[in-house]
């Protein structure tokens, strides 16, 4: 397969053949223009609120990605191929030299290539119904260095699968766990239910910010671990939790801030609406040894205004909802519940600009602002803002 990077040697900032047809990235810029194309739409969009301060960059911007999902077919030449598939256009775009992708995935798929010509294993085809692999999933704990391949099958026999494993573990024994997950549906890229364990335990555990988390091929966890670390950091920083403070996180997904804070002596309620993300939570709750977290499966708005209902209040509210925000549900809630401070990450600054509009209407300013860039060579904004409650007399 022909190589798409291009290094430029003076400054180490890489180019890619294939960033017109991908869609994976956006920006086709040197990563100092990228911070700083970033950095103007945070300030053009949030300044009228506080300072922004500068973003947060990654030292290497390559190869972050700790999740790879790849996609193969045989081409004209009945070679096996493998790329990315792209939502928008409903196609592969043949690479196996992103790079945005986990090195060790890449080569393990390189790997994969040549075992499913030796084991006579072919790809699935959509168009026909023929083929056993339909995609293939990677994702590596960086911290602990665990390695999860999740081979996505159209049926569940899968032969010779006993050598395949050994043929697989032997070349690349960086792989900890390898599941093969059934998926009988046309949903490209997505998961079946049911998951065989083929070798090792079926998932891996990764460390942020000095707690353990395990990743099964189900769960939420994000992208990029390194920026990850950081985000949370600055959200943990902001709320200065002390032991005994009365915290909620909102959209907690497998409970990762929650469970910082409660390691930091907080009493935790999170609150999610995916009821395998909140398993997951409880599982990294008791994986930590917590016993100060609880966590709800519910909407993250009906939550509060029960809690408010019940008269209760609390000192931090974390909330990291998807792209579309918050709601004026939520919001309201927070002339009941008081807290003190409000920590908002979020990943779109069109929606956290609605949102701040409100909670300054509900009483609360913003005391900072700070963009972190965890999606390099995307559009993606994340930001963490801190709001405090601005009138002692509402209390
Ligand atoms: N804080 C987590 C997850 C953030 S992603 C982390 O950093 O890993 C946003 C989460 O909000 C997802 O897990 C999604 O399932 C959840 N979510 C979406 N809508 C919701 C709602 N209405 N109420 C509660 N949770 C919701």
């Amino acid at each position: 397969m022909s190589k798409h990077i291009v290094i430029n040697k003076s400054n180490g900032e890489r180019s890619c053949g294939c960033f017109k047809r991908c869609g994976g990235c956006q920006l086709d810029k040197p990563y100092a223009e990228q911070l700083e194309w970033k950095q103007a739409k945070a300030e053009r969009m949030l300044s009228r609120f506080c300072k922004v301060r500068p973003i947060i960059s990654m030292e290497i911007p390559y190869n972050y990605r700790n999740k790879v999902q790849t996609v193969y077919k045989v081409n004209g030449s009945r070679r096996i191929i493998s790329g990315i598939y792209q939502s928008s256009g409903h196609s592969m775009t043949a690479t196996d030299d992103c790079f945005l992708e986990d090195e060790n995935a890449q080569a393990i798929v390189k790997t994969l290539k040549e075992l499913m010509v030796s084991f006579k294993i072919l790809p699935y085809n959509p168009d026909s119904g023929q083929g056993l692999l339909k995609h293939t999933l990677i994702r590596v704990a960086r911290s602990t260095g665990e390695l999860m391949l999740v081979l996505v099958t159209a049926s569940p026999i899968f032969p010779a699968k006993k050598n395949f494993v050994r043929a697989i573990t032997q070349k690349h024994p960086c792989i900890t766990t390898i599941v093969q997950n059934i998926n009988k549906g046309n949903v490209p890229l997505t998961l079946g239910d049911r998951n065989i364990i083929m070798y090792g335990n079926g998932y891996i555990t990764d460390e942020l910010c000095g707690c353990r988390f395990k990743v099964s091929p189900h769960s939420f966890y994000q992208v990029n671990p390194i920026q990850t670390e950081k985000l949370y950091s600055e959200a943990i920083k902001a709320a200065g939790i002390k032991e005994g403070d009365r915290v909620i996180d909102a959209y907690c997904g497998t409970g990762t801030i929650g469970i910082i804070a409660a390691k930091n002596g907080a009493d935790v309620a999170g609150v999610e609406l995916n009821p395998a993300a909140v398993k997951d939570a409880v599982s990294n709750a008791k994986l930590n040894g917590l016993h100060n977290i609880t966590f709800y499966n519910e909407d993250a708005g009906d939550f509060m205004i029960k809690l408010a209902g019940a008269g209760e209040s609390c000192d931090t509210v974390f909330l990291d909802p998807p792209r579309a925000g918050t709601t004026e549900a939520f919001i309201s809630s927070l002339s009941q519940l008081k807290p003190e401070k409000i920590v908002y990450v979020s990943c779109k600054l069109e929606t956290l600009t609605r949102d701040l509009k409100l909670f300054t209407a509900a009483g609360y300013k913003a005391k900072f602002i700070q963009p972190v860039d965890m999606f390099p060579h995307t559009n993606h904004v994340e930001t963490v803002v801190l709001l405090s409650r601005e009138f002692a007399g509402t209390k």
